[in-house]
């Protein structure tokens, strides 16, 4: 997939938080068929550091990826890191002031400063710096994080084109976050204002599900009728195979969860031979099951080991089963886009 093509069919994202898919090799990533990740900002401005990255060539080069790299702003992390107390900071209308939990260090992320970073890690689709906050939002808080969020968001467009040269001297995309939590006027008005400023990209901010986990689906109506038809839309943090189906009805194209991969290490394997799509692999029941995991799979677990072998790697600990089980559920993933993608 060339860059210029990011969105126009559906893409899933793993998380590649600091650099690799956890457990996997970058030719094990690529075999699963994906094209693109994501990293986070917030955890590469920590360790290696911006200088550091820089005069490694960025992540790219670093993990010897020649797909396409997504960032994140670091915002989400950083602010509810902050919000629920366990990093020492303060958001305020010019981004967070932090320490760093391990070194101390005093850290300003603003969107100026996301911008910098995302540069440094040599991301091909940058994302500005969004005002993201707790799920449960009062209106006048909601109202506050849509300013800030347009504001910050107009501020990352402007440095990004007045330092760097934009899009046209970078080749690089940069797509923006809609706030406004769940009340519809302001998603509206959130996605017609960064419409106005103007895009690459669109991705839907905020919680995706309610506490019963359900979809927020007139929200995320609200993003796709009020932002370019001609840009792509992200929804950020879906999901579940089902609600990945679901929402890419809605118009949304590109998808990323930590589930997968966080999943694939529990033990927790997609099949479509299970009734709900998923098989623990742990359960007592696996421990003489040679069929493979799930038999219309073509990966690599899949087309080798069973899924007594997976059983058994976790029942001791194996650290192979983490990547088996990760390359199998990355796998089928990728087959669900590629359905989306011929349907
Ligand atoms: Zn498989």
């Amino acid at each position: 997939m060339e860059l210029k093509d990011f969105g126009k069919n559906f893409v899933f994202m793993p998380d590649a938080t600091k650099g690799a898919v956890r457990a996997l090799t970058t030719q094990q990533l690529k075999d699963t068929g994906t094209e693109a990740i994501v990293t986070n900002t917030l955890h590469l401005m920590i360790n290696p550091g911006k200088e550091n990255i820089e005069k490694l060539g960025g992540i790219k080069k670093f993990m010897n990826w020649d797909g396409i790299l997504l960032t994140d702003s670091g915002g989400f992390q950083v602010f509810s890191l902050i919000h629920s107390k366990k990093w020492k900071g303060t958001v305020h209308d010019n981004g967070a002031t932090f320490k760093s939990p391990t070194t101390g260090d005093l850290y300003e992320l603003t969107p100026e400063s996301s911008i910098d970073m995302q540069m440094a890690i040599d991301s091909d689709i940058l994302v500005t710096l969004d005002d993201c906050r707790d799920a449960k939002l009062g209106r006048s808080d909601a109202e506050e994080s849509v300013k800030r969020t347009i504001e910050w968001a107009k501020r990352c467009k402007k440095y990004f084109e007045d330092v760097y040269g934009g899009t046209k001297e970078t080749g690089k995309l940069l797509s923006c976050v809609v706030q406004g939590a769940n009340y519809l006027d302001l998603r509206k008005h959130c996605a017609e204002e960064l419409s106005q400023i103007g895009f690459d990209g669109y991705n839907f901010g905020g919680f995706v599900v309610t506490e019963n986990g359900e979809l927020v689906l007139e929200e995320m109506r609200a993003v796709i009728e009020n932002t370019p038809s001609d840009k792509f839309k992200y929804a950020m943090g879906v999901g579940k195979p089902g609600d990945i189906r679901i929402v890419a009805g809605l118009g949304y194209r590109v998808f990323d969860t930590v589930l997968v991969t966080r999943n694939a290490r529990h033990g927790t394997l997609y099949s479509k031979d299970m009734d709900d799509e998923v098989l623990r692999v742990k359960n007592a029941e696996y421990l003489l099951d040679e069929r493979a995991i799930d038999s219309t799979c073509d990966c690599y677990t899949c087309k080798n080991f069973s899924r007594a072998y997976l059983h058994h790697m976790f029942r001791v600990n194996e650290m192979t089963g983490l990547t088996l089980a990760t390359i199998h559920n990355l796998r089928y993933y990728q087959n669900l886009i590629d359905k989306l993608n011929k349907a």
